[in-house]
């Protein structure tokens, strides 16, 4: 869950996670560790036509949803980050 200093310019204040409620580390608008966001705008074909959802989640929470995947993630390793 996101809270922004001003919501026109999205200038980010606070980061939550949604999966455990802890507070993400931010520094100049920086988020400082790893967490994970997803946003999806559902589709005329899903159950949740037209509805927009958004949630954040810290590392330990991504590991713990994604460990309980029957398929695994698939994971490619970068030789950088751009
Ligand atoms: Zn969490």
């Amino acid at each position: 869950m996101r809270k922004y200093k001003n919501q026109k310019e999205k200038k980010l204040a606070e980061i939550y996670c949604n999966g455990c409620g802890k507070k993400i580390t931010i520094k100049n608008e920086m988020i400082q560790e790893g967490m994970f966001h997803g946003e999806i705008l559902w589709g005329y074909f899903s159950n949740k036509d037209t509805e927009h959802h958004e949630f954040d989640l810290c590392e330990a929470c991504y590991d713990r949803i994604t460990a309980d995947f029957v398929i695994p993630l698939t994971v490619k390793k970068e030789k950088e980050l751009l």
